[in-house]
C-alpha cells in the first residue's frame, strides 16, 4: 500500500493517471460488465446515471425508504420525485409486491411519470433483482443499482453491480471495498450510456476538451485512491471477501437462538457491510446498545430514520398517499442494530462480541 501511494505521488499524474484506467478494467472485470467509470463518490455515481437517462423534473423514482440518504437525494437534486417504498422485514431491501403497488398509485394519480427503480443492495445484500425486474419490464423502467454497500454481493453466480440497466458502488471507507477517502464507480453494459458517463464526469466534455456539450459535475477518482483500490481489491478477492462470511457465519451460530439475525436468501450471497440484528422493539434495541456500549463494544444504528420522514423530503409528502408511509421501514428504524464487522474481526473478538449481546438478552 504504501509502494502503491508513494509511486503515485512521485509519478506526478494526480488526475487520470494510469491506475485509473487500470482499476476500471480491474473492477469492470470482477463485476462482469463492459464498461466500469470511476469517480468522485458513490452519490455521483448515482447523480450520473440519472443525468445519462435525463432524469428531471416531473419524472417518479421508486427508492427503498430503509436506506441511506443519498439513495432518494440524488434524485430530488435532479428535480424529479422520490416515491419511497416500503422493505422486507427480512432482507433489509426493496419489496417487489410494494413496489407494483407504488408504480400503480402514480399511474392512477397522473402527476408524474414513473422512470427508475433505484434497488439498493443494503448492507451487502443484493436487492431482490428477479422480481425487481420483473416490475421493471411491465412498466417499461430502467433499473439503477445502488450497490454502495453490495459490491462483492452474488446472486446466483452473478455478482453485484451487473444488476442494473445501471449500477453503482462507492469507495468510502466503510464500504466492503473502502478507499483512503472518497471514491465511486458506474457500471453498465450500454456503450452509448458509457460514453455520456464518461462526458458527464467532466464537464459533459466532448470529443475537444475546450468545447463542452453538456453541463456535467467535476466528479473524478484521484490517481491515488486508484492506486490504494488496485491493492485493496486484490486483497477483497483473496480473502476479505471470504473472512466477512466466515465472520457473519460465526455471529450467525452462536446469535441465532437469542435474536433476528440477518437472513442469506437461497441463492444470494453477501459481502456484509454490515452484521444487523432484529430486536423486538426500540426499548430493547435501545438497552442493548447500552449494554454493549457498558462492555467496551461499538455498535450503530442504520438507519434511525426511514427515507419519507426525513426533514429535506418533508415537501415529498404530499406525492405519497397514506397507504405508502412505509410501516416496515419505519419498524425497523426502530429495531435494528449492527454489529463490529470486518475482514480482519478474529474469533475470540467475535465470541466477545456475542457473549455481549446474549448475557444482555438472556
Ligand atoms: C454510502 C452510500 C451512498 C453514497 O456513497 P458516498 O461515496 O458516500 O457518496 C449511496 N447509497 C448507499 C446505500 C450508501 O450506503
Amino acid at each position: 500500500m504504501d509502494q502503491a501511494i508513494l509511486e503515485t505521488v512521485s509519478s506526478g499524474a494526480y488526475i487520470m493517471g494510469a491506475p485509473v484506467r487500470e482499476l476500471e478494467r480491474q473492477l469492470a472485470a470482477y463485476v462482469g460488465v463492459r464498461h466500469c467509470l470511476t469517480c468522485a463518490n458513490g452519490t455521483d455515481a448515482l447523480t450520473l446515471a440519472l443525468k445519462t437517462w435525463g432524469v428531471g423534473p416531473g419524472d417518479a423514482v421508486f427508492v427503498p425508504d430503509f436506506t441511506f440518504f443519498s439513495s432518494a437525494e440524488v434524485v430530488a437534486l435532479e428535480g424529479a420525485t422520490p416515491v419511497f417504498v416500503d422493505v422486507r422485514e427480512d432482507t433489509f431491501n426493496l419489496d417487489p409486491a410494494d413496489l407494483e403497488r407504488a408504480v400503480q398509485a402514480i399511474l392512477r394519480e397522473g402527476k408524474l411519470t414513473p422512470r427508475v427503480i433505484i434497488a439498493v443492495d443494503l448492507f451487502g445484500l443484493p436487492a431482490n433483482y428477479p422480481e425487481i425486474r420483473t416490475v421493471a419490464d411491465r412498466y417499461g423502467l430502467y433499473i439503477l443499482e445502488d450497490g454502495a454497500q453490495g459490491f462483492g454481493g452474488t446472486f446466483r453466480g452473478k455478482r453485484a453491480c451487473g444488476f442494473g440497466d445501471i449500477s453503482t458502488t462507492s469507495f468510502f471507507p466503510a464500504k466492503p471495498v473502502g478507499c483512503y477517502g472518497d471514491g465511486g464507480a458506474v457500471f453498465t453494459d450500454h456503450d452509448e450510456w458509457a460514453a455520456l458517463i464518461d462526458s458527464y464526469r467532466v464537464h459533459g466534455k466532448g470529443a475537444f476538451k475546450y468545447d463542452n456539450v453538456r453541463i456535467g459535475l467535476n466528479s473524478r477518482l484521484d490517481t491515488v485512491q486508484a492506486a490504494i483500490l488496485q491493492v485493496k481489491l486484490k486483497a477483497f478477492e483473496a480473502y476479505e471477501l471470504e473472512a466477512v462470511n466466515l465472520a457473519a457465519a460465526q455471529y450467525t451460530a452462536l446469535l441465532k437462538d437469542v435474536v433476528a439475525t440477518p437472513s442469506l436468501p437461497e441463492g444470494f450471497g453477501s459481502s456484509w457491510a454490515q452484521y444487523t440484528l432484529r430486536l423486538k422493539d426500540k426499548t430493547q434495541r435501545d438497552s442493548l446498545q447500552a449494554a454493549l456500549k457498558a462492555d467496551g463494544v461499538p455498535s450503530m444504528i442504520y438507519y434511525p430514520k426511514p427515507m419519507h420522514l426525513q426533514t429535506a423530503f418533508a415537501s415529498c409528502h404530499s406525492e405519497q398517499s397514506e397507504e405508502s408511509l412505509c410501516p416496515v421501514a419505519t419498524s425497523l428504524c426502530d429495531r435494528v442494530l449492527s454489529l463490529p464487522m470486518h475482514p480482519y474481526l478474529t474469533e475470540e473478538q467475535i465470541r466477545s462480541v456475542a457473549k455481549a449481546v446474549r448475557n444482555h438478552l438472556s
